[in-house]
């Protein structure tokens, strides 16, 4: 039957520093988000008839799905894709800001990226307790939100596109308690090219 898997990283363990230190990167891919796959995998065991499907496939359609399974597939589904849209969406030595039509949109809606930054820190401020503060596209709109524990986007019928995970085990080994550092380093880490490549898939 066919499982879940944890991609690699696309980079390096230690490829963000000083921004996200190797140890944060290595527990946070090796243990938290392979415990997801494996929570993935363990909800569908007994539903064969689910287990060729994507995890996006699982997430848009939650609501269809048998009650059974739908808290696994909130739970460890939405955390096996944020985390996958994470680490993709990051990169070392990434450009600093988005060019053509990501551009565009960020300007047109947030006025600039300054202020699209502002949103999403504020976002992921206000978010108590653990959870993610996102761009998506809503209806063709950029917008931020933030969703609670691991649930994804998808399941609103909006699409992530960048999104950055607030939980403590994203950034406690480094910033402490301080929550607010790290989204605003956060930034220089985001990979750009591939914040567009998602953005312009939607369209
Ligand atoms: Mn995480």
């Amino acid at each position: 039957m066919p499982e879940f898997t944890l991609a690699p990283l696309p980079y390096a363990y230690d490829a963000l520093e000083p921004i996200i230190d190797k140890e944060t990167m290595m527990l946070h891919h090796d243990k938290h988000h392979l415990a997801y796959v494996n929570g993935l995998n363990a909800g569908l065991k007994d539903h064969a008839d689910l287990q060729n499907r994507t995890v996006e496939e699982l997430l848009k359609g939650i609501n269809s799905l048998p009650e059974a399974v739908r808290t696994p597939v909130r739970n460890h589904g939405g955390g096996h894709y944020n985390h996958n849209l994470y680490w993709e969406i990051m990169r070392p030595g990434g450009a600093k800001e988005p060019t053509g039509a990501l551009a565009e949109a960020i300007n047109a809606t947030f006025g600039n990226l300054e202020n699209l930054k502002t949103q999403v820190n504020d976002a992921g401020m206000k978010r108590f307790g653990s959870g993610w503060s996102w761009l998506v596209v809503d209806n063709g709109k950029l917008l931020v939100i933030s969703t609670a524990n691991q649930d994804c986007p998808l399941m609103d019928n909006q699409v992530p596109i960048l999104g950055v995970d607030v939980w403590e085990h994203a950034y406690y080994l480094k910033y402490r308690n301080l929550r607010a550092d790290y989204l605003k380093a956060w930034w220089n880490v985001v990979n750009w090219d591939e914040v567009a490549k998602r953005f312009a898939a939607v369209k």
